[in-house]
């Protein structure tokens, strides 16, 4: 257990880490393993295939199945409903086997995007595995995804193979399968609660069980090129569909190092990453780091629930717990004496990220498990972790940590001329910024080579992020350079809530924003003006939001709706998101220069 203290510095507590027991922290603050690091020695800790190359699946499964920890549990799974099931490594290896030789079978070549859409069953991850093992993409959906988000997804990835349950396709996927040409195969799981309709069966769509039942559990992964795609994430763009970000093979050096550095596993961790892979975190630390490191992977179907999640912690014995600022506020809210009577003395380490992490509840963390929250901060486009508070650390609440051994960050502004300045001086904001290079870095947004292009400026990648570096060398987050929005972790692109507001016969415009909310960061909220003929009401207001969340799915849909008589707009006709937040939250406007009906707009200018 941490011994902590807790000090002021810069007007902000610093938890000063003492002696940290047993088992030594994998990144002593001595500086001695930083400055030795080196990606090639990583690299070497992993075996590679023997046909060649490098494969997810082969490190994160085939290779402890082939040792002494083929017998180890793998997965530990926990049924909503307190079923249990556990996959030892030689379990996994034969399961995810079965998937692909099943895929193979079905006539999917290397490189086919195999779509997910499933809630967090044991299935989602033989698929996703078995997916790598075949050496197609996989692409994991939220399942709170509704229909349009998901045939957006499916149409700009190609998909060809949907692995889903016969009810999300019934209600998020048969609505929307005439506009996939492209998908050949669905395989729907049956969960116990919805065994399979056989009018839902034939014409391309097979039961898993049928097809996993007939498939071998011997399967020889071929060589695999490093650098070839493994999985799609989708990210939300603030204009336009959202981006697939592509990631390859060699993203395993990466999990692997992070899961060593920033999570701070050690052999017999039991891990539990509360993240649901339909976003990277799931699947980057939900899925593989665990399993690159051969330690037990928990995954908890259920959603939320406070006892619950202490329960989990307390009888699955979780060592390192990695979750989300959401999560830690929703606890903070039914307070610490809940937590007091679990058992959580086997906890060595708990990180958290997705949004910025309040300077309280890093301090709650402290008070309530004996140790700091450990926030870090990445992005789907960075496939892992970057920057972190490390295990051994002293730790500054409020701040996102120090650049993991491997990655330069920086502090950087654009100039008008096209190059970059980078901001030395601490404290002072900027855009941030990696050195490109590390293992995980998407090789590109699929199908927009230009977007891609554009991220990258004097030898930097551009992240979106505005943040700040102390004295110290601490990063802390200032806010997005952009109007994307962050809602209980989940990144959120206001054009796809406008787009689908506006496909309602009552709505001419939409402008969405992100409000400040006390538990989840933001909410997502929409301003609308109503087509000729419409009368503002709370009936059509309920309307509207029950529309979005049919369109979008819960984890997308505007919270809040405002009827307004007008939005405002830039000359150029781009509704100013920017202005309606700074007027939501009584900020000064700024620049209002480029607004329709500025002072010395010229008339008719919005065009
Ligand atoms: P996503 O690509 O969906 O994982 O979202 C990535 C974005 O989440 C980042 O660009 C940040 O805006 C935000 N984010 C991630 N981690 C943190 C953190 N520790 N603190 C503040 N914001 C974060």
């Amino acid at each position: 257990m941490a011994v902590t203290a807790t000090t002021t510095l810069f007007g902000f507590d610093v938890i000063r880490k003492g002696a940290l027991g047993d088992p030594p922290p994998n990144l002593p603050e001595d500086g001695a393993a930083r400055a030795a690091f080196d990606w090639d020695a990583v690299r070497a800790e992993l075996d590679g295939l023997p046909a060649g190359g490098l494969n997810l699946a082969h490190e994160a499964v085939d290779r402890h199945a082939a040792g002494p920890l083929a017998d180890r549990e793998a997965l530990r799974w926990l049924g909503a409903d307190d079923a249990q099931r556990s996959f030892t490594y030689r379990d996994l290896k034969r399961a995810t086997a079965r998937f692909a030789n099943a895929l193979e079978a079905l006539g999917v070549e290397r490189g086919t995007r195999v779509f997910c859409l499933l809630g967090r069953v044991p299935e989602l991850y033989v698929a996703a595995l078995g997916t790598l093992k075949r050496g197609a993409v996989f692409a994991p959906l939220f399942s709170a995804f509704g229909p349009e988000p998901i045939q957006q997804r499916m149409e700009i990835g190609e998909g060809r193979v949907l692995v889903t349950s016969p009810r999300l396709y019934r209600r998020k996927v048969a609505p929307v399968r005439d506009r996939l040409p492209g998908l050949e195969h669905v395989i729907l799981v049956p969960g116990t609660e919805d065994p399979i309709p056989g009018d839902l069966l034939g014409d391309g769509v097979h039961d898993w069980n049928a097809v996993m039942d007939a498939a071998s559990e011997d399967y020889t992964i071929a060589a695999t090129d490093p650098e070839s795609l493994a999985l799609l994430h989708f990210t939300s763009g603030t204009t336009g569909l959202p981006k697939g970000a592509m990631h390859v093979h060699q993203a395993a050096v990466h999990h692997y190092a992070t899961g060593l550095y920033a999570l701070d596993f050690h052999d017999h961790d039991v891990f539990w990453c509360t993240a649901d892979p339909g976003w990277v975190t799931g699947t980057s630390y939900g899925i593989l780091a665990p399993l690159l490191h051969g330690i037990t992977n928990v995954v908890d179907e259920a959603e939320f629930d406070a006892e619950r999640w202490y329960r989990i912690l307390q009888e699955q014995r979780v060592t390192v717990w990695y979750t989300a600022p959401t999560a830690v506020r929703m606890l903070m809210k039914v307070g610490a004496d809940v937590a007091k009577g679990y058992d959580l003395s086997r906890l060595r380490f708990i990180g958290s990220v997705g949004e910025p992490l309040n300077p309280e509840a890093v301090v709650w963390g402290n008070e309530t498990f004996g140790m700091p929250i450990h926030d870090n901060w990445w992005q789907t486009e960075t496939g892992g972790i970057m920057i972190a508070n490390t295990r051994a650390m002293d730790v500054k609440p409020g701040s996102m940590g120090r650049p993991l051994p491997g990655i330069t960050a920086g502090i950087v502004a654009k100039r008008d001329d096209g190059g970059l300045d980078v901001i030395d001086d601490p404290d002072v904001p900027g855009e941030l910024a990696l050195r490109p290079g590390w293992p995980s870095m998407f090789r590109g947004y699929l199908h927009r080579e230009e977007r891609y292009r554009q991220a990258f400026r004097d030898g930097w990648y551009l992240t979106g992020d505005l943040a700040k570096r102390d004295a110290d060398g601490y990063f802390w987050f200032v806010g997005r350079a952009d109007d994307l929005i962050k809602s209980a972790g989940h990144l959120i692109g206001p054009f796809e809530v406008e787009s689908a507001l506006i496909e309602h016969p009552a709505v001419a415009e939409a402008g969405v924003i992100g409000v400040p909310d006390p538990v989840a960061g933001e909410l997502v909220k929409a301003f609308v003006t109503l087509a000729p003929g419409y009368e503002a009401s709370d009936a059509l207001k309920l309307e509207l939001i029950g529309h979005g969340r049919k369109k979008l799915g819960p984890a997308v849909a505007p919270k809040m709706i405002e009827i307004v008589d007008a939005l405002p707009h830039t000359r150029s006709g781009k509704i100013m998101r920017r202005l309606l937040k700074a007027r939501e939250l009584g900020l000064p406007e700024g620049d209002t220069s480029t607004l329709e009906n500025a002072p010395g707009a010229p008339k008719g200018a919005a065009s």
